[in-house]
């Protein structure tokens, strides 16, 4: 490998690249970090206050300034809302994915061609025109490429041990994943109406849940070689309040919240409208550790509003904190926010970003 790769970190948010790259052990320095996002940039500075922040629109910086970067390495996280299950699915299309194009185009211009590339993005991103215009410039560059289809879990749990990790190995469990796996499970009202089939794991359980749902939590859950949830929550949290959910939210919502106890080992991927809309954003927390699911939820249709209400206090649900999602992404504990950024920027910012171990092991693997 070469001395001191040169990196730079197009869409750069709060600097989830960045530290999945320190995360790697590999001596790198990031030149430049590219990011419109006034707010990210400023969470970016305070943690990393010796990067220098290009705080452009990427297809307003000409070829002359980024061959004047002169790097070795691009890391980079397109917008993934053309792609996601829950956006319009516009690729392309999509004003928000220009910026992208016009990288590719520029690629090839370059006076050197970087050593490597990688590029994080969402489930979607796979089938997408983006993705194949994306291929054929690598192709025309004459890069040699992979693709990953990953889940957090499966990463951290099979491969705890950076050395051990083959690319034979990622590439084979990407595929055996299912949709499910990774971003959103597909538990929304909508889906379950449409899918209501004859087979007994299709039988709605309570929740809107069906059997299939509920025993592939089970096994998530039994799986002992993923950390629990509790792992990764706040010690003596000062003041739970600004995190407990509204009686309005949880009266509309109830039965599709995906609700995880302090034992479990899953959850759902947090999106960036956490903590502003319910519906397929992340998990909640249960901090009631006594209570059950099934108890609360058993006959619920059939309460009133109030009883409905009284049992769902039962359970104690929280949102997780800005901290505790940043530890489920793997942040390290030194990543803090600037004081004056709200609680809402701070869901926006992580939802955005990524998960730094599973980032870290896909530098590594690129690299060595
Ligand atoms: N990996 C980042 C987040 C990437 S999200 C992290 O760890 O936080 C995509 C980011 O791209 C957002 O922060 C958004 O502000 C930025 N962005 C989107 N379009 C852009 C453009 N045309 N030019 C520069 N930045 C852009």
């Amino acid at each position: 490998m070469m001395e001191r790769p040169r990196v730079l970190e197009l869409y750069s948010g709060v600097g989830g690249m960045h530290y999945a790259l320190t995360e790697s052990c590999i001596a790198a320095e990031v030149v430049a970090a590219v990011d419109i996002n006034t707010v990210a940039n400023e969470v970016y500075k305070h943690n990393f206050p010796n990067t220098c922040i290009y705080p452009k629109i990427i297809e307003g910086m000409t070829l002359d300034e980024f061959n004047k970067l002169d790097f070795d390495m691009i890391l980079m996280s397109p917008p993934c809302q053309p792609f996601t299950r829950l956006g319009t699915q516009k690729d392309v299309l999509d004003s928000r994915i220009k910026s992208f194009l016009y990288i590719l185009d520029l690629l090839p211009s370059l006076t050197k061609l970087p050593k490597y590339i990688l590029l994080e993005n969402v489930k979607g991103f796979e089938t997408s025109v983006a993705r194949n215009k994306l291929l054929q410039t690598l192709e025309n560059c004459r890069y040699s490429y992979q693709e990953f289809l990953l889940s957090p879990t499966l990463v951290l749990e099979q491969f705890p041990d950076l050395d051990s990790m083959e690319a034979s190995d990622i590439s084979s469990f990407s595929q055996t994943l299912s949709a499910d796996d990774n971003n959103m499970e597909g538990i929304t009202a909508d889906c379950c109406a449409n899918e209501i089939k004859n087979g007994r794991d299709e039988t709605v359980l309570y929740k809107l849940e069906k059997i299939r749902h509920v025993k592939q939590k089970q096994s998530q859950d039994n799986n002992s070689s993923t950390q629990m949830i509790q792992d990764f929550l706040e010690e003596g949290l000062q003041d739970p309040s600004p995190y407990f959910i509204s009686t309005k939210s949880l009266l509309r919502y109830a039965l599709i919240l995906d609700i995880v106890g302090q034992t479990c080992r899953r959850s759902v991927c947090f999106t960036k409208g956490y903590g502003s809309y319910v519906e397929g954003t992340g998990s909640v927390l249960k901090t009631a550790s006594d209570v059950e699911l099934a108890s609360v939820f058993q006959s619920f249709e059939t309460l009133s509003e109030d009883e409905k209400l009284t049992q769902l206090a039962k359970l104690k649900l929280r949102y997780f904190t800005p901290r505790e999602v940043a530890n489920l992404h793997g942040f390290p504990p030194e990543f803090s926010f600037p004081e004056k950024i709200s609680l809402k920027q701070r869901y926006r910012l992580l939802g955005n970003s990524l998960n730094i171990h599973v980032v870290a092991k896909l530098i590594k693997l690129m690299v060595e």
